[in-house]
């Protein structure tokens, strides 16, 4: 499972000044191509091409080779590979995602997590809680992947109608107690989600099932975890895990474009003599320089020559000539957007990289901007 634990120490463990082997494998069962280990084949080419590319090194022929063990005794689960290696610090992971990523291999500085921090970014971490009257589920999904944590039944009684008139005091009561019966339920559903919140803590909050059992569920959140409801959905308690995964894509999907949208919308707003944004590659790296990077943000698939300063280490929005800031010569600097999204987050910002109407509005101030922190 990929989190962003995994992340922050894969990125940490890289940063060394020799180069890492980054390599992202398609190895979906469902394609026949990939079957009867079709995808080691796939990497044994994809390294190859990358040597032929790169000047010959022992520690890149190290690398490929322990890239190739990894993969030779991986059992496939997931969509696609993700594999580090770092030949001095031993450094060999492996991480398998339910996402799919563009097959692609990487001999740099630093592990080349672009792709995942992109992902990452689409997914945050849902709860998700799904009840009727008598049973619940609770789930947390993360990256496109479902997780069931717990599954409860409470005994409560069918609500039952009866027309006699004589029958009117045996129905009163008989309602009572299913009102009862339905309110323990809540409770210990409630219960079961704080425990889950605790054991494994989520962004957002889905609150599911049958309409009447969920809207109960919903009144008694306590005010942090109503913060985190986005939506409630029916769907049914007893669903499968891909129906109700489907479901909550679908939330999560919308979710993530309404927040993009909001995102670019405070951005352009900032965008004036006083504001506090800047966007057009040029004036991003030089916030960047400077670390006043809050968040940076930029359209998916976005990409700029740039380059890198051999003496002072500024980035410089043109891949070669002399440094604005101190004259040295500046080389061109390969994957210039991932570079500078690792330092932001290395900085402690964020990175926001936008789809749909979100990207279209960025189109006009540059493709990239970023809000910064004075
Ligand atoms: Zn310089």
């Amino acid at each position: 499972m990929l989190g962003r634990g995994v992340l922050s120490t894969l990125y940490t463990l890289t940063q060394q000044r020799t180069n890492t082997l980054t390599m992202y494998l398609d190895i979906d069962q469902n394609k026949p191509s990939n079957r009867r280990r079709g995808y080691v084949v796939q990497a044994e080419a994809m390294l190859k091409n990358l040597k032929s590319r790169q000047k010959r090194s022992e520690r890149l022929d190290t690398a490929c080779k322990q890239a190739l063990m990894i993969v030779r005794t991986m059992k496939p689960s997931g969509k696609s590979a993700l594999v580090v290696v770092h030949p001095e610090t031993e450094l060999r992971e492996l991480v398998q995602v339910e996402l799919v990523f563009p097959p692609a291999v990487h001999w740099r500085r630093g592990a080349f997590l672009r792709p995942v921090v992109e992902a990452m970014d689409e997914h945050e971490r849902y709860g998700v809680v799904l009840t009727d009257n008598q049973r619940a589920r609770l789930f947390t999904s993360v990256m496109g992947e479902l997780t069931e944590h717990e599954d409860l039944f409470s005994e409560t009684s069918q609500r039952t109608r009866s027309l006699g008139a004589d029958q009117m005091r045996a129905q009163k009561r008989h309602d009572q107690r299913h009102r009862e019966e339905m309110a323990s339920h809540a409770k210990r559903v409630m219960d079961a989600l704080h425990d889950l919140s605790l054991r494994q803590p989520f962004d957002r909050l889905i609150v599911g099932g049958t309409p009447k059992a969920a809207a109960q569920l919903v009144r008694l959140l306590p005010t942090r975890m109503r913060g985190k409801l986005v939506d409630t959905v029916s769907v049914r308690v007893g669903g499968s895990q891909k129906e109700i995964l489907n479901k909550i894509l679908a939330v999560q999907e919308r979710m993530e474009r309404e927040r993009e949208k909001e995102i670019v919308a405070g951005v352009l707003a900032e965008l004036h003599d006083r504001g506090k944004a800047v966007a057009g590659f040029a004036p991003v790296l030089d916030a960047v320089n400077q670390g006043r990077v809050w968040t940076l943000i930029y359209g998916k698939g976005y990409s700029a020559k740039g380059g890198e300063c051999g003496s002072c280490d500024a980035y410089s929005p043109n891949p070669t000539g002399p440094c604005v800031y101190c004259g040295e010569d500046v080389h061109p600097l390969p994957h210039c957007v991932d570079r500078i999204s690792q330092t932001v987050l290395e900085m402690g910002g964020r990175v926001e990289v936008v789809d749909g109407d979100a990207k279209k509005k960025l189109t006009k101030p540059g493709g990239i901007a970023a809000l910064l922190r004075y």
